[in-house]
């Protein structure tokens, strides 16, 4: 059964105990993160903070810190994860228009907006202030009025403004493109508090012009109900806790940072467009929700993993039959892949390589492994690498390639992506030493 609403999700994870109220008083500033950080380094609860200083109004975070809850979200387990949301991306449903929306209980306009009377968190240390990370940003193709549905950071710079952070390969970029180079705004919504599946769902890279809602109404296996905006053309998800509605400006840019991001390190951007906000729609007792990001694992590398390793297989399979599992890894920051493979034909490893590194732009390094290796398993993924890798032979580099996202390790826009073959050589004839019994060796 699918969620109704963050809400149900929050309940629901509560009888499960993956949930704990936090109800003595915290700091918007580093308190809410604080407890997000060490709860995400020791596989402990998500938190709902009841009691935040100078706010009525509670946070909760780290929905997605951990495997099991992200599945859960999806109603599976973690094994089931991957296959669960490829099931749902080939069975699309179209959301569903609903007149009447909880979204829409309170209503701010004008003098009312102001984003001070939400406990937005600051994470880290040395981050600019104040960032909305866990909104899903709607808007629409000029031209095909498809709408599309991500997940951006943006810093709070004022009571009715944003800069955010989209780079120039993001869907929401292309939309705002197209309107600038006409010297328009463009209007879009942030959704702050959603089921958990359109967070999901949004979190993922899917090919552009594939509405993310209806891959959220997939993964439900049940339409998301949208509500139109009161400012904006634009529609949300009807039970969405906060909606702000606003444009983003055409030909202004202000800077952005730092802000500790899914590196685990400080980034600033020197200009990013800015959103004048025009309407916050909430629910009634509205709750906040954050999405963790820094030095990982965090939920936001959970998020990346799950569906970037699931995309990646589905691009890949058709091509190369012998691919056995992919693993984008959350400590990687999504920038490590390790695939397994059957090879049909000689060092097909690295053509694996060449067609991953091609089509997946967020990627540095992949590592493609024989089918006996657990992709999922670092000590197998080592061994392999120490003991099936002839450098000068195996190791592919690729100078001066654009990515995705700036390279913390290079300056500049360019960067250098690199795989490995760690499958065995074919001339030679390498057998994995096994003790007879010993899987089945009990202690008396
Ligand atoms: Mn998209």
């Amino acid at each position: 059964m699918p969620f109704r609403d963050l809400r149900h999700f929050i309940d629901f994870l509560e009888c499960e105990g993956e949930l704990v109220r936090v109800t003595r008083q915290v700091n918007a500033k580093f308190g809410i993160a604080g407890g997000i950080r060490k709860m995400s380094d020791q596989n402990g609860p998500a938190l709902l903070f009841q009691n935040i200083e100078g706010y009525k109004i509670p946070v909760v975070g780290g929905l997605f810190a951990t495997w099991n809850r992200t599945a859960m979200a999806l109603g599976t387990t973690s094994d089931k994860a991957v296959e669960k949301f490829l099931k749902a991306k080939n069975n699309l449903l179209k959301p569903k228009l609903v007149s009447k929306a909880p979204c829409k209980e309170c209503i701010l306009t004008e003098e009312e907006v102001d984003l001070r009377k939400f406990p937005i968190p600051t994470h880290h240390e040395r981050d600019a202030g104040p960032y909305i990370t866990g909104g899903v940003q709607v808007s629409k193709d000029p031209q095909t009025k498809i709408q599309n549905a991500g997940i951006y950071r943006q810093q709070v710079k004022g009571r009715s403004n944003l800069v955010i952070h989209c780079s120039k390969t993001s869907h929401l970029r292309r939309h705002f493109d197209m309107m600038e180079n006409q010297g328009n705004p463009l209007e879009l919504a942030i959704a702050i508090g959603l089921d958990p599946a359109i967070h999901i769902a949004a979190a993922a890279k899917v090919p552009y012009g594939l509405d993310e809602i209806e891959v959220a109404g997939g993964l439900r296996e049940n339409p998301v109900e949208v509500v139109k905006c009161e400012t904006v053309d634009i529609t949300v998800p009807a039970t969405s806790e906060i909606v702000i509605e606003g444009k983003m400006l055409p030909n202004i840019r202000e800077p952005e940072g730092p802000f500790a991001d899914i590196c685990g390190q400080y980034e600033s951007t020197p200009g990013d467009p800015v959103i004048q906000i025009s309407a916050i729609t909430h629910r009634y007792n509205p709750i906040f929700q954050t999405i963790f990001t820094g030095f990982p694992i965090t939920e936001n590398h959970i998020l990346n993993s799950l569906t970037q390793s699931a995309l990646c297989y589905e691009d890949v399979i058709s091509t190369f039959p012998g691919v056995k599992a992919v693993n984008i890894s959350p400590a990687g920051c999504s920038f490590h892949a390790v695939l397994s493979l059957k090879q049909s034909y000689p060092s097909e490893a690295k053509r694996l390589i060449l067609a991953v590194l091609g089509k997946m732009n967020l990627l540095r390094r992949v590592v493609v492994v024989d089918e006996d290796i657990d992709v999922f398993d670092d000590l197998m993924v080592e061994w392999a690498l120490a003991t099936r890798v002839n450098a000068e032979q195996d190791i592919i580099v690729l100078p001066r390639v654009g990515r995705a996202r700036p390279d913390p390790s290079a300056t500049g826009a360019l960067t250098s992506v690199y795989g490995i073959d760690a499958t065995i050589p074919c001339e030679l004839n390498f057998d994995l030493a096994k003790v007879p019994g010993a899987d089945k060796f009990e202690i008396p």
